[in-house]
């Protein structure tokens, strides 16, 4: 694959990478599909990244089916599948991380210490690997596209990012591999998040900016759930994810599975 696109690149086709952990589901194939629209060559990367998942984290039961990802990107109309071994990745000796400091520090950065240094060490390397000329990433994770987009311009990486839309199920709850972790009444009770972020939205589009208050909007809704228990629920600067802003994001354990979703509240929320 590296070598693929090695030849291709100068021949003017510009090259779209949509990185991915696999399991993947209509969230990822929508980055697909807008990569597809807006590049002549469309790779996915598949790789379960140990270093940005913490000690105690799910790096060993999170799930991996490769024949069905493969399939699922062959029938999206993919060029080229990047789907490097961890040995390959992080060789013996290997000893560089990417540190970004600031957008990577609260909430996500505080909650899973060491996390976004993983992505931000992956994701170099896959840039550095596959020298797209644009990457997709989904609007799900909004802390790591303000990473990936700070780290992109500080280290003058010359790569597009470009966002996509959450793609939620007709419940509202946003799509994630993670999602297949939930026990059926969990899986009900996961329709919390997505509740709390819509009732937000319309206490905004009502006229409520005080954060406190649009905080207690999200928190009374989360609290409701017995079996929700709040990391937390913030409105916060989608660049710097401190207060004041208008991004809520949530982060939310269904049982013993941790879910995050976020809406610009200035947005209708869909659906
Ligand atoms: P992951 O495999 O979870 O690392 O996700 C790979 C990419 O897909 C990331 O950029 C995610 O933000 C994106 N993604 C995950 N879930 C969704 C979703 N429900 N809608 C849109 N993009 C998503």
């Amino acid at each position: 694959m590296l070598e693929a696109s090695r030849r291709w690149r100068g021949d003017g086709r510009r090259i779209g990478l949509v990185p991915t952990m696999g399991a993947l589901h209509a969230g990822h194939l929508s980055l697909v599909a807008e990569a597809r629209r807006e590049n002549e060559i469309v790779i996915a990367s598949i790789f379960v990244n140990p270093i940005q998942f913490g000690a105690g984290e799910d790096f060993n039961r999170y799930p991996r089916d490769l024949d069905s990802d493969a399939d699922m990107l062959r029938r999206a109309g993919i060029d080229g599948i990047y789907r490097p071994s961890v040995e390959a990745m992080y060789p013996p000796g290997s000893s560089t991380r990417v540190h970004v400091s600031g957008v990577a520090d609260p909430l996500e950065g505080t909650a899973r210490p060491g996390h976004f240094e993983g992505v931000a060490t992956v994701v170099t390397k896959l840039f550095g690997a596959v020298e797209p000329d644009r990457a997709y990433f989904g609007q799900k994770d909004a802390q790591q596209v303000a990473v990936v987009k700070r780290m992109t311009r500080d280290l003058d990486l010359g790569v597009e990012i470009c966002v996509c839309s959450t793609v939620r199920e007709p419940d509202g709850l946003a799509l994630s591999s993670r999602n297949a972790y939930l026990s059926p009444p969990e899986r009900k009770a996961a329709v919390c998040l997505s509740s709390a972020l819509r009732l937000a939205t319309e206490a905004y589009s009502r006229g409520e900016r005080g954060p406190e208050q649009l905080r207690q909007v999200l928190r009374a809704r989360l609290d409701a759930e017995p079996l929700a228990k709040v990391d937390y629920a913030e409105i916060v600067d989608p660049e710097t994810f401190r207060s004041p802003g208008t991004l809520a994001v949530l982060a939310v354990r269904v049982g013993g599975t941790r879910l995050i979703d976020n809406h610009e509240l200035t947005r209708p929320f869909p659906g």
